[in-house]
Order: C-alpha cells, then structure tokens, then sequence
C-alpha cells in the first residue's frame, strides 16, 4: 500500500489508531481516554480522515503526527474535536461584558490564524490579546486556556 491510512479519533480529539487498515486490531469503538465514540472519516463529506502515510507498505513513525488534525483535508469542516473547541470558546466569549454578537463573531473567525500560520496570524494575535484583556481575570484565564489548546505551537509563543 501507498498514501495514507484511515485514522481512527475520538470526538473529543483522542488519537487512537493512525493505521485503521494496516493494523485493525488497534481500533476501538470508544476511547479509553473520555469515553465518547470513534470516528474514521468527515461527518460532512465522508472522506477518510488522514492517518499514517504508507510507501509500498511501510510507514516511517513521527509522534508529531499522533495530533490530530483540525480541518478535513477534503471539503475544510472542522472535525467534531474542532468544532467543540471552537464552541467552548464561542460560549466563553458570551460572557464577556461589553461585547457585540460582530465582535464575537469576528473574534472566532481568527481562529484558523490561530490553528496554523497565516498571512492573518500576527493581527490575529493582536485582537485576541485585546478581547481577553476586556474580561474579568476568571474569564480571562478561561479564554487563555482554550487559546492555548487551539494554537499551533509556534503561536502559542505569541499568545502568552
Ligand atoms: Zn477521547
Ligand atoms: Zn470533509
């Protein structure tokens, strides 16, 4: 075999298998981390969600590659562990006083500029830097936190 392996994630994020083909007997239903159900493939477009790269069936192992990715390669939706964070994020927001349903939404666009570099990461950083500076210190903390899970790490030096 030649290109990617399906790879086996819990909803929450969980990496369980990165070879759901070439090695089965690693697949899970559930995580053994949070419990919640195994997914193979993108809700939206069903494409099988990348996992070991294989060359005439051998991989070369990288720990890098145990996280897992954020959008589908295939259509761009987020993937379930994406959009929870994305949501608990959006929720936190919520409570910060003195913000417009524009701002929050605007806030969350930055996002992705966030997840990996782009043109838009620096300005990105700027504007969360602001809004956290906005809220109450608990809040504050709360929304360092889910930034900080979200960001690659060359942007988490950014942020804090
Ligand atoms: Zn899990
Ligand atoms: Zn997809």
């Amino acid at each position: 075999m030649t290109g990617y392996d399906a790879a086996q994630i819990c909803t929450n994020g969980h990496t369980i298998n990165r070879s759901t083909r070439m090695m089965p007997n690693l697949n899970k239903d559930h995580c053994t981390k949070c419990g919640q159900a195994t997914v193979t493939a993108c809700a939206a477009c069903a494409a099988p969600i990348q996992g070991a790269y294989y060359s005439d069936g051998r991989t070369s192992l990288s720990t890098k590659l145990s996280i897992a990715p954020a959008y589908c390669h295939a259509c761009g939706k987020p993937y379930p562990w994406t959009a929870l964070a994305i949501q608990a994020l959006s929720d936190l927001l919520e409570c910060v006083a003195g913000l417009s349903a524009d701002e929050r939404r605007q806030a969350i666009a930055f996002v992705p500029d966030l997840q990996s570099e782009t043109p838009r990461t620096h300005f990105a950083v700027v504007k969360w830097k602001l809004l956290v500076g906005k809220a109450k210190a608990e809040i504050a903390a709360g929304l360092q936190k889910a930034l900080i899970d979200l960001a690659v790490d060359s942007v988490k030096k950014l942020l804090w």
